[in-house]
């Protein structure tokens, strides 16, 4: 029985599975056979099912074509960690998943959802009784694929949208059909054409499969150059500090100098604007002429630093490296 996996999967579980075989509503035209019309009399749906198929529109949903797939990340922020599970609800058909995270059930709640890969929001609707997903965003990639996050608390796009990958489209929560009483959790899955289910399709983040049944994954979504430090200098350096010079790292990032005119203090942070919350090599240094360098050097998701050395009146020479780049400054800042 399945609520025993349920029960030991994490929180994403539905409450009160009957195991009950799910109906998947809608015409089945399969070319060479006799076609199926598999009718969702109100009979076969149980009501504590999570999924089902949301309706289709079929002046938006193209057939498959022989287009690339598309570059699919975690639908969440660029180094967030997520456990994802396919089988943690009797609800899905073959490769759906289930993300959560943090250590309570409602944990995740409230937090961001971003879109996959870019497209064209073609539903953006709670569903009400019609299926199980609640609150569904779906995402047209082109090329007869798409993604479905479903049970958002909130949505923030709208049909008709074009949203870039990495951008926010809601935020993780409950919602479901009335009755359904479900935990906190992503429903995410793709489909590649109109066949349901049989175009649900294994999900692929950042080129790799996912490690289905169950896998815990940090994305890499918006981590590239569209994506935005969260951190700032002075966040780094601390309360107190104002920039008073920096030097770009190429594109890599940038290396700014800071100055604490109530302790005489300067400090020296490195900030990446590339692989953000991808661990890679960042420096930063500062050294007051006449003392030994202070240098922070290893491998960071946001930056290097903060360090720091009292320097008022004294001269100082300060840098940093990210990527490939490297500043070093002459002795200045010499006031
Ligand atoms: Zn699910």
């Amino acid at each position: 029985m399945r609520l025993t996996g349920v029960l030991t999967t994490g929180f994403a579980l539905l409450v009160g599975l009957a195991g009950a075989t799910a109906a998947a509503p809608g015409a089945v035209a399969a070319t060479g056979l006799t076609a199926v019309t598999a009718t969702a009399a109100v009979t076969d749906y149980d009501p504590e099912l999570e999924g089902a198929d949301p309706p289709n529109d079929p002046s938006v949903e193209l057939p498959p074509t022989t287009l690339a797939t598309p570059s699919f990340q975690m639908p969440f922020p660029c180094g967030q960690s997520w456990t994802g599970n396919s089988s943690a609800s009797s609800a899905h058909q073959s490769w759906e998943i289930d993300f959560n995270r943090g250590g309570t059930a409602d944990a995740d709640k409230g937090d961001t959802v971003v879109a996959a890969a870019a497209g064209t929001v073609v539903i953006s609707a709670h569903q009400g009784s019609t299926n199980g997903y609640g609150n569904l965003v779906k995402i047209d990639h082109g090329g007869g694929w798409s993604s479905y996050y479903a049970h958002l608390d909130t949505r923030s796009v709208s049909a008709g949208a074009t949203v870039s990958q990495g951008q926010k489209i809601g935020t993780v929560g409950n919602t479901s059909k009335p009755g359904n009483n479900i935990s906190p959790h992503l429903h995410y899955e793709v489909r590649l054409g109109t066949s349901y289910p049989s175009n649900i399709q294994k999900a692929v983040f950042n080129g790799t499969t996912f490690g289905y049944p169950a896998q815990t994954l940090t994305s890499k979504n918006g981590c590239g150059s569209g994506g935005t430090n969260p951190y700032t200098a002075q966040e780094v350096c601390g309360s107190g500090y104002s920039v008073i010079d920096s030097a770009a790292l190429g594109t890599a990032g940038t290396v700014y100098l800071l100055y604490n005119s109530s302790n005489g203090y300067n400090c020296v942070a490195t900030l990446k604007k590339t692989s953000l919350g991808t661990d890679t090599a960042t420096t930063a240094y500062l050294e007051v002429q006449g003392k030994t360098r202070v240098t922070d050097s290893g491998s960071y998701g946001y930056y290097a630093g903060p360090v720091r050395a009292a320097a008022a009146g004294q001269c100082v020479k300060w840098g940093g490296k990210a990527g490939s780049s490297t500043y070093d400054s002459p002795f200045e800042h010499c006031g």
